[in-house]
């Protein structure tokens, strides 16, 4: 069995992990990653090909920060790795006033003096007349918003990373992540690492290797679907933007057409529980592609029914949808972010900033306790 010891290890290479590798190789420490997957595999929560990025952020205006900064670092990696990741496209969010949506976007917005756009349904539907909006609905425009090259963005970081000297080992499935006094040791099926300090980013499956994570983590099935679109219409270089729509049947989202699949939609809110990821069901359901396309013939009704593609992913929810980043209990020298709920890649070129902080004790620029496990109570 081979035996390797790194100053700082990251366990699991996906959204978080890549850049939480980036972040610290370019520190020049001395970093090693590991994954059970090849890099920008389709078998975690970090892949099919785009992801929303949007400033005023509904959740909760906590986030607006570090997706401020994310923004600034997505720009940057895309200088760095000399290819974009980040394609601006504005964003529109319907829903009723008294839902989360318009309120939450509005509230981010006020707290933090961005600009959002403000519309009647009838006045957005003469803007965007490809979208149909209820007439009951409010409609906010975020022209900052856009979307980020999934797969792209894990390799980028992954690509800098080992640029900057760090060593990254995939077909490695870690088995157990023990604390002894002196190092960390990993167990994987292939052999033992040790570290001085780790960062966890295990998606899906961190609750198996950190006890303290596992009661307070559900995992969803999710799948994506492509339609064909007139492009002239629902393209990006038409100038059609992403959108977002809290509706009576959940909340839907989309992205304009960007390449050979056309259009494409999912549902945020529902989901079947997933008890193995490894196993999760990866086929088309016909129901679930019925229900988006409901939602394409009320909302964008120049839609076709042509699906072109699909693909199952997984959200892992924390309790209250917000993300955990914090320290281990048992051993401060490992931490964690995790529970990203379904949100949480346009936020990880800033969660690996923030990771790296606080693996190697620097003080961090924002106040984590929104994140932090304690507010979940045991
Ligand atoms: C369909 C869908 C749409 C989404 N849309 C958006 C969006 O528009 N905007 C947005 O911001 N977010 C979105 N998200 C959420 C976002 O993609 C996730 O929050 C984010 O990708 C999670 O990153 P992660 O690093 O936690 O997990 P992952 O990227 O899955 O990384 C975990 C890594 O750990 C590795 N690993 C796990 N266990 C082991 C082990 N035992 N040994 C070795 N390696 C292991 C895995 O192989 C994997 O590479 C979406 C998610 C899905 C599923």
């Amino acid at each position: 069995m081979s035996k390797q010891h790194y100053d700082y290890l990251v366990l699991g290479l996906g959204g978080a992990g890549s850049a939480a590798l980036y972040h610290l190789a370019r520190r020049g420490l001395n970093v090693g990653g590991l994954d059970r997957f090849p890099i920008a595999h389709d078998r975690g929560s970090s892949h099919g090909h785009t992801r929303l990025i949007r400033e005023s952020y509904f959740e909760h205006p906590s986030y607006v920060p570090l997706v401020q900064r994310a923004f600034e670092l997505w720009e940057q990696l895309s200088v760095d790795h000399g290819r974009d990741v980040y394609y601006q496209t504005g964003i529109i969010e319907a829903g009723p006033d008294d839902g989360e949506l318009v309120a939450g976007v509005l509230a981010s917005a006020a707290k933090h003096g961005l600009d959002v756009e403000q519309f009647t349904s009838q006045q957005a539907a003469q803007r965007w007349p490809q979208f149909a909006f209820a007439p009951e609905h409010s409609v906010v425009y975020e022209q900052r918003a856009g979307f980020l090259l999934v797969e792209q963005c894990v390799s980028a970081h992954v690509e800098l990373a080992q640029w900057a000297g760090a060593e990254t080992f995939c077909n490695q499935t870690i088995k157990s992540i023990e604390s002894a006094t002196d190092v960390v040791r990993v167990m994987t099926e292939q052999g033992e690492f040790t570290a001085d300090r780790v960062i966890v980013t295990l998606g899906s499956w961190v609750g198996d290797l950190i006890p303290e994570l596992s009661e307070q983590l559900t995992v969803l099935r999710k799948p994506l679907h492509w339609f064909r679109a007139d492009e002239s219409l629902y393209s990006r270089k038409s100038g059609c933007p992403s959108f977002l729509f809290e509706t009576e049947s959940g909340h839907y989202y989309g992205f304009p057409a960007s390449d050979w699949r056309g259009l494409k939609v999912a549902r945020h809110t529902g989901g079947d529980v997933v008890d193995n990821p490894l196993t999760v069901n990866r086929e088309l359901d016909r129901e679930e592609r019925d229900d988006v396309q409901r939602f394409l013939k009320k909302h964008l009704p120049g839609v076709t029914d042509a699906s072109t593609d699909h693909t199952v992913c997984m959200y892992t929810m924390s309790p209250d949808g917000h993300f955990i980043i914090d320290r281990c209990e048992d051993d401060p020298r490992i931490v964690y972010a995790a529970g990203l709920s379904g949100h949480g890649f346009k936020f990880t070129a800033a969660l690996g900033e923030v990771l790296a902080d606080l693996v190697t004790g620097s003080k961090s620029s924002y106040d984590l306790s929104f994140f932090s496990r304690n507010r979940l109570g045991n």
